[in-house]
């Protein structure tokens, strides 16, 4: 019994009661048509009878929700009771002609409107959101509050959205952001706008929403005080000039911050503007003698003054923004305007459609429209665009035509099949092709914009259908990283090229790992590394394959911990190395080199070398710093922790230092088929004498040569000579050879030898 009284008294919380309705628009409206208010209830309660929605509250609050979130707007009579009725329609027995003969025919044209938006929604999931979105602005073109009752329905449907099966919250959510909440910018209207964004956040990324609340909160109980004082000052400062002001502090919202953090790619403790104070004056002239206080008061923050009341936004936004660095030198971002500004500024398009008391009863014959043409640009806008788009006929040429102004910082691309894909502007085909999924991202090779191969680092444009092409084993280059806008394309390359890295030095150390138990004649499985894995304090053998990669552990720890009676003949002769392990077999060139250049000698193809591919291979490689290794060089690799292989040609003085350390000692060869199309360093120690010109006649040789000199340094030596020391890159031995030849034929070059430190 007493449950039941709790589910009643429940029930009854939620649902607005008739006269309450009532009491709502009477509070703005005292003229408006109680009767007809009534009758709609009544009606509408009838209709939906015991419908439940998914939440399992009765179908008919939402409606009533919807028409609440309009009375806030303060709209008219014929709006709320559309609202009320606008699902009735669809979902019920109800028909057109009934409304229309019971609510007249203002009333039945905007259920009919929001009908034919209805039966938009339920196809949606088929139909191309650009196709939808078209339908959307044609249905709203013959009553802009359509549009307002549709809005307020997204609204009540996001706040009750956990009630939805996930797929269908991601989809409605996702929806929400991309054509909803900018919508609502676009006429102006804030608050609804920020609500929208805020749960759209919420839905699409649970996480990251509840970690900023969190700290939104956290931030406000600390600063409250500091809030309240700001408020205070700037009241106080403004009236001891006699102006009178309201000024209230309040917080950005989590959508907001997030897109900034996104944005700016900036962490939320780099923000600095987390509060925003709004001053409301009575007047005009007030907004600007505002202004000059607390630019007198306070040191202004350059590039952010910005006037919006001299030039308004298309919106019909007017305000004055500025930030400065207010008391307690806090930086302070202030939104300076009057009470009829700050009306258009919270409600947009929807202030327009208020009620005003006097003004004549809206007629079905265009009345309404001619009075908000003539006073909201928004509108005019919105007829404007309606126009454009009675003359294309596809979605895309649409979007496309008319620039979506709609959307001033996004950009609206196609899928092949014609998903809308909706991307901040500047986004490329990269951006893109994690928009439309990660693997997609993380594979893609290129891109075709409307049919014409296109760099995937083109700047995306409104309309645009973009293809991607995939290779299965791509992964993407590091460098994309700072080169894409969006964060989930940044977040994604930056965890695939973690991976990569990974892979790359657990494909080395595995590669290293079967050379070392070939050399101690030891079976080598994964499985029987696995048993050893406690010893080797490593979770996975993928880990102790990297750990070798990298160098962090040692070829030979590992066969000792599989073969713990395995014994080391190396050790005993440690400072013959690099003559033992995997040193010995660099000492015999055809079996370290299989080289593969025009000129270069031949190498054995059954070498267990390990193959080299230079930069772009799949091995984590470096050449030795100081003098560089081509191909034709005999090569032998030293293992650097943190690097990989370090490639010295066996040549180098450097190699000494690593004669104690045979472990580090790795086979190389150069790799045949994947060679030819890079450069390696390599680096050449010139005599010249001093006379003008010298330099220019290196260089011109150099270049005569395809080399590229990529560092170049001139040591005056004595009067008549000086040491030249040229980092260059070349194709191979052969080459490098070429150059080295010319150069020496040259009179001033008295000699030109090869550094190999
Ligand atoms: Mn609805």
């Amino acid at each position: 019994m007493a449950a039941r009284g709790a589910q009643e008294a429940t029930i009854s919380r939620r649902m607005m009661r008739q006269y309450e309705l009532v009491e709502r628009v009477k509070r703005y409206n005292p003229a408006a048509d109680e009767a007809l208010l009534n009758r709609a209830y009544v009606y509408a309660m009838q209709a939906h009878g015991t419908q439940k929605r998914a939440s399992g509250d009765p179908f008919f609050a939402h409606p009533l929700e919807v028409a609440a979130i309009l009375t806030d707007l303060h709209l008219d009579d014929a709006t709320i009771v559309a609202a009320v009725l606008h699902d009735t329609v669809e979902d019920t027995e109800a028909t057109l002609e009934e409304i229309r003969r019971l609510f007249g025919p203002e009333i039945g044209a905007l259920v009919d409107g929001l009908t034919k938006l209805k039966r938009l929604d339920l196809v949606s999931k088929q139909a191309a959101q650009g196709e939808n979105f078209r339908k959307l602005l044609l249905a709203v073109a013959a009553d802009v509050r359509v549009l307002l009752v549709k809005l307020a329905d997204r609204l009540h449907n996001m706040r009750t959205l956990q009630h939805m099966r996930e797929d269908k919250r991601q989809r409605i959510a996702k929806e929400t952001l991309d054509i909803y909440a900018p919508l609502a910018a676009r006429m102006g209207m804030q608050e609804l706008r920020e609500e929208l964004e805020d749960l759209g956040l919420r839905n699409l990324e649970p996480d990251v929403y509840a970690t900023i609340s969190d700290r939104l909160a956290r931030l406000t109980a600390k600063s409250e005080r500091l809030v309240e004082s700001i408020e205070q000052v700037l009241t106080d400062k403004l009236g001891a000039r006699g102006i009178a002001a309201t000024v209230t502090g309040r917080q950005k919202r989590p959508y907001s911050i997030w897109s900034k953090m996104e944005r700016k790619s900036v962490a939320f403790e780099q923000l600095s503007d987390i509060f925003g104070f709004r001053v409301v004056v009575d007047s005009l002239e007030a907004c600007y003698a505002a202004l000059g206080v607390v630019h007198t008061s306070w040191p202004m923050v350059p590039g952010r003054y910005k006037d919006y009341i001299s030039t308004p936004k298309q919106n019909d936004y007017r305000s004055i923004h500025t930030t400065v660095i207010g008391p307690q030198s806090q930086r302070v971002e202030l939104q300076i305007r009057t009470t009829a500004m700050d009306e258009i500024a919270e409600y947009g398009i929807a202030a327009h459609a208020h009620y005003k008391e006097g003004a004549a009863r809206r007629c079905a014959d265009g009345s309404v429209h001619a009075r908000l043409a003539t006073e909201s640009g928004a509108y005019q806008w919105l007829r404007r665009t309606i126009e454009l788009l009675a003359e294309g006929d596809s979605p895309e040429e649409f979007l496309e035509h008319t620039k979506l102004e709609l959307f001033q910082d996004q950009v609206f691309c196609f899928t092949p099949k014609g998903r809308l894909i909706a991307l901040p502007r500047g986004a490329t085909p990269i951006d893109f092709a994690y928009a439309v999924h990660t693997d997609v991202g993380n594979t893609a090779v290129g891109a075709k914009i409307n049919g014409r191969i296109a760099p995937l680092l083109h700047e995306l444009a409104n309309g645009d259908e973009v293809e991607i092409s995939r290779s299965d084993g791509a992964a993407p280059p590091a460098a994309w990283e700072s080169l894409v806008v969006t964060g989930k394309a940044r977040a994604a390359i930056r965890r695939a090229t973690r991976a990569a890295v990974r892979r790359q030095y657990a494909g080395l150390g595995r590669q290293i790992l079967d050379r070392a138990f070939e050399r101690a004649a030891k079976a080598f499985t994964e499985d029987k590394l696995r048993g050893a894995l406690p010893r080797l304090a490593r979770a996975t053998t993928e880990d102790v394959f990297a750990a070798v990669g990298r160098g962090e552990m040692f070829s030979g720890d590992v066969v000792r911990a599989v073969y713990p009676d395995h014994r080391d003949e190396r050790r005993p002769s440690a400072p013959q190395a690099p003559g033992n392990g995997a040193g010995r077999l660099v000492r015999s060139p055809d079996q370290t080199m299989r080289l593969t250049f025009p000129g270069g000698e031949g190498g054995d193809a059954k070498s267990g070398a390990i193959p080299i591919r230079g930069l772009d291979g799949d091995l984590p490689v470096t050449f030795a710093p100081n003098g560089g290794a081509v191909p034709g060089d005999r090569i032998v690799g030293i293992l650097t922790p943190g690097v990989g292989v370090t490639v010295y040609p066996i040549q180098s003085a450097a190699l000494a230092a690593f004669d104690n350390e045979p472990e580090r000692w790795l086979d190389v060869r150069w790799d045949t088929e994947a060679s030819g199309s890079e450069r390696y360093p390599a680096r050449l120690a010139l005599k010249s004498i001093n006379e003008p010109g010298v330099f220019a006649q290196i260089a011109q040789v150099i270049a005569d040569h395809d080399g590229n000199i990529d560092n170049i340094s001139m040591k005056r030596r004595t009067q008549d000579f000086t040491d030249i020391t040229i980092d260059l890159s070349v194709w191979d031995l052969q080459h490098l050879n070429a150059i080295i030849a010319e150069l020496r034929g040259k009179r001033p070059v008295n000699s030109v030898e090869r550094v190999n430190g």
